[in-house]
């Protein structure tokens, strides 16, 4: 059934143009004058937004041709990024740039692995699926999938529990390659698709696959860490944060697609349909107005191995589709505070002479030493 509202309830539901949603202002062409109404703007829309009957809400993101389903919490942040970019719109010159590009593709990984109903600390784990799907950002598509199971070397029969838990049967484990010719053929589907030509960022739905199954698989097979995988995007701490969901409040997949209004498809602990369901929260994410950026590294400390990637890390150490990518790490001093001053330091290997740097949130930017660049601020 058609719920679009009538031109009668249409006033009800604008979210700009209409005298509800309009902050009053002393009217002046000022810059500084402009950025401070549309920080009052934008205030007095959140209040409106959180004082909004669930009704009401529903009926307004459909107005606007948004998505309506979900928590009225993040039917309200929906609303919310919306009447940011509109606001941003319409006073272009104080906007801030909240839907820039970061990656080109994602690679969605969700990786099985052995267990028992209770594992030790100390358990060794060992990848048994590995799925991969490689997602356009610019075209919002799937472009392709790796997939392939892989046959443990310390526990080569899987226990009852995992195979009840991840539907993985003993004979196709006893058909599958070993960990070291998968990894190798992952690598060689990447360069297939020119991924280490292309900016891309790794998406998992918390820190487990890279910075335990991942790490402990390494270590087993006595192979070195995969550059590519070291930072990835932890989606489920993009959507605490961007969703403000209590740290109190446990999450995981299954909340987080109830929370956006979806459910689960497929079977839950098969890595290829939990990497689908991962695209399907991602791809609504981003629909929301959410910037994803890499927001976690691997760390040699225990007990997570995982340490936090800033915002500003993740921004220097992102870049365009047209751009060159220059990897930072090791070899600079990045600010590691996000609004506050960004310190390139001209390091070992690095030719600063074709490179552009933008920063971000007008941070000015410093170059130490005879480091020489386009600077963007
Ligand atoms: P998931 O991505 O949630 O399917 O989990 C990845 C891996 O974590 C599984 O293949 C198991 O090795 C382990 N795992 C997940 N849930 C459990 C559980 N309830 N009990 C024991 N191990 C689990
Ligand atoms: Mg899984």
């Amino acid at each position: 059934m058609n719920q679009y509202p009538s031109k009668s309830q249409s006033d009800q539901y604008q979210m700009s143009n209409n005298s509800k949603f309009r902050y009053s202002s002393p009217s002046s062409n000022n810059a500084t004058t402009k950025y401070y109404n549309n920080n009052k703007q934008y205030a007095f829309n959140t209040n409106k937004i959180n004082k909004m009957p669930d009704e009401q809400l529903v009926g307004t993101l459909k107005y606007h041709g948004l998505n309506s389903k979900g928590s009225p919490e993040i039917l309200r942040k929906r609303l919310k990024e919306f009447m940011k970019i509109q606001m941003s719109q319409d006073i272009n010159e104080t906007s801030i740039p909240t839907d820039q590009l970061m990656y080109a593709y994602f690679l969605i990984i969700d990786f099985e692995a052995t267990c028992d109903e209770i594992n030790g600390a100390n358990f060794k784990h060992e990848i048994i699926e590995f799925p991969i799907i490689l997602y356009d950002v610019v075209l919002k598509r799937k472009v392709d999938v790796f997939h392939s199971y892989c046959k443990p070397f310390i526990n080569p029969s899987l226990s009852q529990f995992c195979m009840t838990l991840t539907n993985i049967n003993q004979c196709t484990i006893d058909n599958a390659k070993s960990f070291p010719e998968v990894l190798t053929e992952v690598e060689q589907w990447l360069n297939k698709h020119h991924m280490f030509a292309k900016s891309f960022a790794v998406v998992c739905d918390c820190n487990a696959d890279m910075a335990k199954f991942m790490r402990i698989q390494c270590e087993i097979s006595n192979l070195e860490f995969p550059t590519w995988g070291k930072q990835w995007i932890n989606i489920m701490k993009t959507f605490r944060q961007f969703y403000t969901v209590a740290a109190d409040v446990k999450l995981n997949m299954q909340k987080m697609l109830s929370g956006l209004g979806l459910e689960f498809k497929g079977r839950q602990h098969s890595g290829l349909n939990d990497a689908e369901n991962i695209l399907r929260i991602t791809e609504t994410m981003i629909s929301d107005g959410c910037l994803l950026r890499i927001n976690e590294k691997l760390d040699s400390s225990p007990p997570h191995f995982t340490a936090t990637v800033t915002r500003s890390e993740a921004v220097i150490n992102s870049y365009g589709p047209n751009e060159q990518r220059i990897d930072f790490s090791n070899k600079t001093a990045i600010s590691a505070k996000p609004f506050s001053t960004l310190k390139i330091v001209d390091g070992a290997d690095i030719d600063f002479s074709d490179l552009t740097i933008t920063s971000y949130d007008n941070a000015p930017i410093h170059l130490i030493g005879n480091a020489e660049a386009n600077l963007m601020s």
